[in-house]
């Protein structure tokens, strides 16, 4: 440890650390913890490193940034803390100082993307493209045959097995809305891999959003910088704030924002506390956070006025973390399945756990990340559903990879898709 090291600290404010009385109940809570056994891979153990660190007795070693960085950040804990330990605030700023210490190539390259390809929504599409090329021609095939699959292409062979079949990309519609009575106009955040991915989801999206009267208007947007933040990288995370704050400023609108992808939601409703110690932009951002909805708590809002299409199907409900933990959504999507005749839905064991997927965690951790969604995948097999019902595009492509691996009969859905194939007729206007 460098003298440098001992004089940082991770947090400004000590007194975050001193709220946690070990009482390790959040344990039980801990999908890292669960996989493991270890101490040091729970919340209990991580505030007590992160604790030592703060008293200047540990340095952030490779160690210690290990036992940190294997942290889902999946919130689970915080829900379960009898103490109301703020382990958000902790691990944000923690990850903040110990992004500092990481290999300055890789950090390099994710600033980069972070930076420059994830707010590019032309270059997204354009690698989009180039996906579906790999797909189409099975390149996947020839390289797990190939001498070349030993190296290179056998990384890039094991990150496809994350991704969903890429279909052809729509552009969203600029303004939608249907005939008569109109309700309310809102904004429509897309999302980066959301809308690359599950396109789809967001236009069956814009599609009830319609069937509820509401006008619909997608301005332009930029990526939420949810995964800046949670790799440490704030003044990027900051800068896309800022960004959509202004887009959604724009026509001086103060109309509700509606989120399919409760990563981003949960990154965009945390906007004023982003931008808190910044004195020109912090009311901005504490009204831009307040017009953040995700689709299902708006839907849930407002009634349909037609009477759902019967569905005979087996539905679970895989809460994603940054939905039922940080959003602290738990029943709007449940209450929108169940008026649905026909639609069965099963108890999923551990539903609010996380599946290990946390943004890129399964790809930088993923053996850990496949023990945490082997046991996902078991709870999931029990079941026996015809689908899994989720709201967050990471915890789709994760299922559905483990689903695969399993061989289950299963399919993965966002929410938005079953609600739009129960009430959404061939009538309603589609986006044009
Ligand atoms: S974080 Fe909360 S639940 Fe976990 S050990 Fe500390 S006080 Fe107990
Ligand atoms: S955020 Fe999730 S993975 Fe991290 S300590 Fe808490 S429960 Fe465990």
């Amino acid at each position: 440890m460098t003298n440098q090291d001992k004089k940082s600290i991770p947090l400004k404010n000590p007194d975050l650390l001193s709220a946690c009385i070990h009482c390790g109940l959040c344990l039980p809570a801990c999908p890292t913890y669960l996989a493991t056994g270890r101490e040091t891979e729970s919340p209990r153990g991580r505030i007590q490193l992160i604790n030592l660190w703060q008293q200047g007795e540990l340095g952030p070693d490779e160690r210690l940034s290990e036992h940190i960085n294997s942290c889902l950040g999946c919130m689970g804990c915080q829900t379960a803390c009898p103490s109301g330990v703020q382990y958000e605030k902790i691990l944000f700023e923690t990850k903040t100082q110990l992004a500092k210490q990481q290999n300055p190539t890789v950090r390099k390259l994710l600033r980069y993307i972070f930076r420059n390809v994830l707010p590019n929504y032309s270059k997204l599409r354009q690698i989009g493209k180039l996906l579906r090329l790999w797909q189409s021609i099975q390149l996947d095939k020839l390289t797990s045959k190939s001498i070349l699959a030993q190296s290179f292409l056998k990384n890039i062979a094991k990150w496809q097995e994350f991704l969903p079949e890429i279909k052809k990309y729509q552009p969203l519609p600029k303004l939608s809305w249907q005939a008569g009575e109109k309700n309310q106009q809102v904004e429509f955040f897309g999302g980066c891999v959301m809308d690359i991915f599950y396109n789809h989801v967001n236009h069956a999206s814009i599609r009830l959003l319609t069937k509820q009267k509401h006008i619909v208007r997608v301005p332009p947007q930029t990526c939420c910088g949810a995964l800046a933040a949670h790799a440490g990288e704030v003044d990027i995370a900051t800068d896309l704030a800022k960004r959509n704050i202004e887009f959604f400023e724009q026509n001086g609108a103060n109309n509700p924002i509606i989120v399919t992808s409760a990563g981003c939601g949960a990154m965009l409703k945390s906007y004023g506390e982003l931008l808190s110690h910044d004195t020109e932009w912090h009311e901005r951002a504490e009204n831009f956070s307040k017009r953040i909805f995700d689709i299902s708590e708006y839907l849930k809002k407002f009634p349909f006025t037609c009477t759902p299409k019967v569905l005979n199907i087996k539905v679970a409900y895989h809460a994603a973390c940054h939905l039922a933990h940080v959003q602290k959504i738990l029943n709007d999507p449940i209450d929108l399945l169940k008026p649905i005749a026909g639609l069965t839905l099963i108890e999923l064991k551990e539903a609010e756990h996380c599946c290990g997927s946390a943004g890129i965690f399964n790809l930088t951790h993923d053996e850990l990340s496949s023990q945490v969604l082997a046991r996902k995948i078991n709870y999931i097999a029990e079941t026996k559903a015809d689908y899994v019902v989720t709201t967050n595009p990471g915890c789709m492509l994760q299922i559905k990879a483990g689903i695969d691996k399993q061989g289950l009969n299963t399919q993965v859905v966002h929410l938005a898709e079953i609600l739009d194939e129960a009430y959404n007729d061939d009538e309603g206007q589609k986006p044009s």
